[in-house]
């Protein structure tokens, strides 16, 4: 049996993805602080003997017993309201962290694959973002800790690859949504669902004009699992090329949940993309990969899941701090 360490295993990304390495017949070593992350993420997979659970912070020294096959580095935290309040901890997660992951794997001829994210091209000057761009980062604003970070990961991860030979892959990740986002972190569909399910008006930053482009999470946890069994060592883009504005997405979230209210507009935060969509030309060529899922299908079966929380869930207030963005 083969056996992946998944960093992050309790967040969002890292619970799906235990799922999938599970299902694939593998052993998962999933590890976590629980910072941002959740136990009730993995509860179903805590009484499999193919699954451990080791509470752990990857910025410290990482030791495994044993053999090794894949990592899969996917802890830190990853929306702008997390990052605003632990800003330390998200550089160290994706540098210090990284590179005890990459130790670890040098040692275990381990290969691993590393998460990193969209935000590597800032406020992008190109459209729609292709591999080859370099991205329009601002160090020191209020994203700077975490696309700093992730753009250290990734030199940090071709360092490890081209001086130890290790075996390493890097994963671009576009916004990707899905049934275990945490309702108050932030993000713009936990936002606007649960606004339309405790009857409050929707929350639009800015005019609205801002585009994305959401992947459903099946789809982007496929691709990432095509990416590893590959053999391609640069980055790849891995995420849903619909685009859409803001003011669309709250649309659609209106209409999709009944809700009565409107739109109504806050300041745009510091240094918001103002578009973005992925180039996945890449994926679609080396990995025979593209999304099948689309928003409508996507949006349903999440929120049936946000309607499945416990009624308490959705009034718990501490993380929505939104005003805190617009600082
Ligand atoms: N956004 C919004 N209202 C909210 C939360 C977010 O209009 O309550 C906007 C935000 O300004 C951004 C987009 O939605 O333009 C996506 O934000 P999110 O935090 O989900 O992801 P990211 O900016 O990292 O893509």
């Amino acid at each position: 049996m083969k056996k992946v360490l998944i960093t992050g295993a309790a967040g969002f990304l890292g619970s799906h993805l235990s799922d999938k390495f599970i299902k694939e017949g593998y052993h998962v070593i999933a590890m976590d602080n629980l910072i941002t992350g959740d136990m009730r993420n993995i509860e179903h997979l805590m009484k499999l003997k193919q699954f451990e659970f080791i509470n752990h912070d990857v910025t410290k020294h990482i030791h495994i017993e044993g053999e090794l096959d894949y990592i899969m580095h996917f802890a830190s935290p990853a929306s702008p309201i997390d990052y605003l309040k632990i800003p330390i901890q998200t550089l160290k997660v994706s540098s210090l962290g990284t590179h005890n992951v990459l130790g670890l794997a040098r040692v275990k001829k381990a290969r691993v694959l590393v998460a990193s994210t969209s935000e590597v091209y800032g406020d992008p000057n190109v459209h729609p973002q292709p591999e080859e761009y370099w991205g329009n980062v601002n160090p020191v604003g209020p994203r700077g800790c975490y696309d700093e970070a992730k753009r250290f990961m990734e030199a940090i991860t071709m360092a490890y690859h081209n001086t130890h030979a290790v075996e390493t892959r890097i994963v671009r990740i576009f916004n990707t949504y899905g049934p275990r986002m945490r309702l108050n972190d932030g993000r713009v569909l936990p936002a606007f669902i649960g606004q339309a399910l405790r009857g409050e008006d929707l929350t639009m930053f800015g005019d609205g004009s801002q585009t994305r482009s959401f992947c459903y999470v099946s789809d982007l946890v496929d691709g990432i699992y095509k990416l590893l069994l590959s053999d391609y060592v640069l980055p790849v883009n891995i995420g849903n090329p619909s685009e859409i504005t803001i003011k669309e997405f709250g649309e659609e979230i209106l209409k999709l949940t009944g809700a009565k209210q409107k739109l109504i507009s806050l300041a745009l935060p510091k240094d918001d993309p103002k578009q973005r969509q992925p180039d996945i030309t890449k994926a679609k060529a080396l990995l025979g990969w593209e999304p099948k899922v689309n928003r409508a299908e996507g949006l349903k079966i999440t929120y049936e899941y946000f309607k499945s929380l416990p009624h308490e869930e959705l009034f718990k207030t501490e993380h929505r701090d939104l005003e805190k963005l617009n600082k």
